[in-house]
């Protein structure tokens, strides 16, 4: 993100400066249950450090971030969705991304059903 950018509504999350379901958060990673959820169990993972708008931009900068993100994911997944879930990174508007902060979005079943096709 460019220096001159607002702080995205997750870094203001990370700071404590709005409210969050916070269902982890380490020294690098937070995560949290999406405010408009899209299946029974929908938490979002999120780096706290550096400044990546997207999973490409993280792969390239930083590839060993990403895969403590995606270790954090499957960690959340076990705890809150018996271990099987969909992980998805939207990458640009027209793919519907709007926050610019890289972020996995966590979808996972409840315990009365699985996600839909
Ligand atoms: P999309 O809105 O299409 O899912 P993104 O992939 O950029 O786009 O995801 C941003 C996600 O952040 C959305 O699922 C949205 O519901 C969630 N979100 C926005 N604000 C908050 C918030 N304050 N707390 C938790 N989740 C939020």
């Amino acid at each position: 993100m460019p220096e001159t950018s607002e702080p995205s509504i997750f870094t203001r999350i990370v700071a404590r400066e709005i409210p969050a379901d916070i269902v982890f958060e380490n020294d690098t990673m937070i995560a949290f249950r999406d405010i408009n959820p899209q299946a029974p169990v929908h938490l979002l993972v999120v780096p706290k450090t550096g400044q990546y708008r997207n999973v490409s931009e993280l792969a390239a900068g930083d590839p060993a971030l990403l895969a403590e993100l995606v270790g954090t994911a499957k960690h959340l997944a076990e705890e809150h969705a018996g271990g099987e879930y969909r992980l998805i990174f939207n990458e640009g508007p027209s793919a519907g991304q709007t926050v610019f902060h890289v972020h996995a979005h966590v979808l996972g079943a409840g315990p009365d059903g699985g996600l839909a096709e």
